[in-house]
């Protein structure tokens, strides 16, 4: 991590927002300092972190990514770009903006830190719901938990998925929470004294054996996952063994199964609730043993046992990976799995989705997202063009299309377009029908029958055709 250069992002982040202020009434440079430091604590690249530090800049004053390229270079530049074209999907009914969210996030997937930084950022602007509009709040505190949390669990950066969800939930299930937070306060106080009274005597057990412990400490269930719980378990709380668990961070996995053995030597294990995750990973790759005791006066604990980097992996998912990048260690195929794990989570969304049809066949290289002025995506094959973009937008759109602006500016009706573009098409009623010379550059099949059709109906178009055939 170079502290040099992010302190000096900071100062930079600090002048620029010197001034502002946040609707809670805070100085602006809080927000993003907190989205920093939540970067930080996931352990993120120097390039996340500044990005992170600056992500509101080319919006609320008047420094631009030139700037940002000019003084911390092109990665962070473009950091910060994915960001911004983020925020352009505008809300227009709840359905259709979680769609667009969705189809978003797996084009900026191209740089899994974008959304990284997003969830963290997301996660800082959370502290401040209760400063909106009661309707916007509602929307706010719904994506994140059916879009930024799964999210974040999926690229397996637990904690942050968990922070996400607890601090949503008393705004959208305010009844549930209370009850639930009422539930819970005697459980977890006799759970804490149970976990305290069970880590004493394992630290002397483990001092005696000679074994280096990294750490050992108790952990509570979240409370949104302990409600998902709750519900599928009959609402019974004392079938609930983890609600508060006990962790032992080990140096290396040998000592792993040594910590198994003695705490299994000490107390009888519950049937049936033995796991060895570290031999048989889960599918999203968490490593760790977990075991159930009849520990001390017959209490249930449960006990998870892992490695540093087992632990590190299990909390903050693919963030870690880069903290492993950055020190030099290195990921054998780690990244392709993150690929794998993507393109399946790609699959089942599509599966969920309308546009099943448009993604069954191209993977998510080959297709760009762009926007129309009104903020909806529209995804295209790659090299796609303006006239492309137009006829999927309505056949009428195509057939009185004059010209077309990208990002604001005039482009030839050719222009390849690129991800984020936001694209504008001018048209002239006037215009009765497409050129035929759309027809050597467009890449859509749509466009294709669409010209096609439209120019049957042209006077003299079908004669000439067929003289062209007769010439030959
Ligand atoms: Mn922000």
């Amino acid at each position: 991590m170079d502290i040099d250069l992010i302190t000096l992002a900071y100062d930079f982040a600090k002048t620029a927002h010197q001034g502002q202020k946040r609707l809670s009434g805070e100085d602006y440079i809080s927000h993003p300092l907190a989205t920093a430091q939540t970067l930080a604590e996931l352990k993120m690249d120097t390039a996340s972190i500044i990005a992170g530090l600056l992500h509101d800049i080319c919006e609320e004053t008047p420094y631009t990514l030139e700037d940002i390229d000019k003084n911390f270079g092109r990665e962070v530049r473009n950091l910060v770009d994915g960001l911004i074209k983020c925020k352009k999907i505008q809300y227009r009914g709840l359905e259709r903006y979680m769609e667009n969210v969705r189809k978003m996030f797996v084009a900026m997937a191209q740089d899994l830190r974008v959304i990284i930084i997003k969830c963290a950022d997301r996660l800082n602007n959370l502290k401040t719901l209760s400063s909106l509009p009661a309707e916007k709040q509602k929307r706010i505190a719904l994506e994140s938990l059916e879009i930024y949390a799964p999210i974040a669990h999926r690229l397996g950066m637990a904690e942050l998925a968990k922070q996400l969800e607890d601090t949503v939930f008393p705004h959208l299930y305010p009844e549930e929470y209370q009850k639930l937070v009422e539930l819970v306060k005697s459980y977890y106080h006799k759970q804490k004294a149970i976990i305290n009274q069970t880590k004493k005597i394992l630290e002397a057990e483990f001092k005696k054996a000679g074994l280096n412990i990294i750490s050992i400490h108790g952990r509570a269930k979240h409370l949104w996952s302990l409600y998902k719980k709750l519900t599928l378990n009959g609402n019974d709380i004392t079938k609930i063994y983890d609600l508060m668990a006990l962790r032992i961070i080990v140096e290396n996995k040998s000592d792993c199964y040594l910590v198994l053995g003695l705490i299994h030597q000490l107390w009888r294990p519950l049937k049936g609730r033995i796991k060895d995750y570290i031999a048989q990973p889960k599918p999203n790759d968490y490593q760790s043993l977990h075991t159930t005791v009849f520990g001390e006066g017959g209490n249930i604990v449960e006990i998870q046992i892992r490695t540093l980097q087992m632990h590190e992996e299990a909390e903050y998912g693919i963030a870690a990976h880069w903290h492993y990048k950055e020190k030099g260690v290195k990921m054998v195929d780690k990244k392709l799995e993150w690929v794998k794990e993507l393109t399946r989570w790609q699959k089942e969304l599509a599966q969920n989705q309308k546009y099943l049809d448009s993604l069954k066949l191209d993977i998510l290289k080959n297709r760009i997202f762009v926007f129309t002025p009104k903020g909806d995506v529209i995804d295209l094959p790659e090299d796609s063009t303006p006239i492309d973009f137009a006829y999927h937008i309505h056949t009428d759109i195509g057939n009185h299309c004059v010209g077309a602006l990208v990002n604001d500016e005039i482009a030839p009706l050719n222009t390849k377009l690129k991800s984020g573009d936001m694209v504008k098409i001018l048209v002239d009623k006037n215009r009765q029908y497409p050129s035929e010379d759309w027809l050597s550059f467009i890449k859509t099949r749509v466009a294709y029958s669409k010209i096609k059709s439209a120019l049957r109906g042209k006077p003299g178009y079908v004669t000439r055709i067929l003289k062209l055939v007769k010439l030959k």
